[in-house]
């Protein structure tokens, strides 16, 4: 019985990752269809100076307008697209749209902020990474110094001399970057030493019980003293409510995101957010009402 059993359950499993292989090159098909057929398109949340209320920057987030399955988030993409390569693809088209984007909002007069763009470690170990950031910053016109490259512990875990090596050559460059998803990984604190980074992005997993549980409290304040101490700055990511703003604000936590700013909206929407350059909150409180 136990044998019937132990087959039977083989059988499943073999099922299931049929099942998988199939949904896999169903969506590698689709993604090189998606590039081709221009269905990606950004959106941009703001990152908020809690000191001042004011958007310094925005982050680019990539979403897939698929035609039969309609939005897809990048956590469901981003790691096939990664896995088949086709992220070249897609992370070029982010940086081209993005630094393009940002130039015509501050060509437009608005306050110049920064672009934050998310980096995969396929896209960061091509060859000519660094080549292809000048190139486009060429092309589109954008200062270096409004453009922030968003990198997380998977990079630096590959290969940490040539991280080292290709950040220093960003720096040089003006670029800003940032550590993202910090607390969720190994989050060594020996990257912190060793890293020429300027942000670094605390996990929403924190933010979200910062001002409910005393352990992510404790580490929170304690992260961001350590940041400040050797001249990093610290992003919250994930602010909901405004309990947490106004705590991360008392803790001296520099800059935030969240959907209580708001949510990653498209550019004409977020343009609508430019466009009043008020104070962050106060300008956040006016659209609710
Ligand atoms: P990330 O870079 O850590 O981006 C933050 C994620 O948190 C975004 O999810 C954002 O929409 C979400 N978020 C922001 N504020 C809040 C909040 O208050 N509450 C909650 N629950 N979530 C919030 P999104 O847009 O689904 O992106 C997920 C991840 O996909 C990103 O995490 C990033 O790692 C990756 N990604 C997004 N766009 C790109 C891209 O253009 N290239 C690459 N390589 N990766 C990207
Ligand atoms: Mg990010
Ligand atoms: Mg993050
Ligand atoms: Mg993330």
């Amino acid at each position: 019985c136990a044998k019937e059993e132990g087959k039977k359950g083989y059988k499943i499993y073999k099922e299931e990752m049929y099942i998988k292989k199939i949904e896999f090159i169903n969506m590698k098909k689709s993604l090189r269809y998606g590039v081709k057929n221009e269905e990606f398109f950004l959106t941009y949340q703001s990152v908020v100076d809690l000191k001042k209320d004011q958007a310094i920057g925005s982050e680019a987030l990539i979403r897939w307008n698929h035609p039969k399955k309609g939005l897809i988030s990048p956590d469901r993409f981003i790691p096939i697209a990664e896995k088949t390569g086709i992220i070249k693809e897609i992370g070029k088209w982010v940086l081209e749209t993005a630094c393009k984007q940002n130039k015509i909002w501050i060509d437009k007069g608005y306050k110049p902020t920064k672009i934050s763009i998310n980096m995969s470690a396929l896209e960061f170990k091509q060859i000519n990474f660094v080549s292809n950031i000048k190139r486009v910053l060429e092309e589109t016109g954008l200062d270096s110094k409004y453009l922030v490259i968003e990198i997380t512990e998977n990079i630096v875990l590959e290969n940490l001399n040539q991280t080292i090596e290709i950040l220093n050559e960003l720096k040089k460059m003006k670029i800003k970057i940032a550590l993202d998803d910090f607390g969720t990984g190994y989050s060594s604190l020996n990257y912190l030493r060793i890293l020429p980074i300027d942000f670094l992005k605390l996990d929403k997993t924190f933010i979200n019980n910062v001002t409910k549980k005393c352990k992510d409290r404790a580490i929170t304040e304690s992260l961001i003293k350590l940041a400040h101490d050797i001249g990093l700055k610290v992003v919250a990511e994930g602010i909901e409510t405004e309990e947490q703003y106004h705590y991360l604000k008392n803790i001296n936590c520099d800059l935030g995101q969240g959907y209580l700013f708001n949510r990653p909206l498209p550019s004409n929407e977020f343009e609508k957010i430019l466009e009043k350059g008020l104070p962050f909150f106060a300008q956040n409180k006016d659209n609710k009402n």
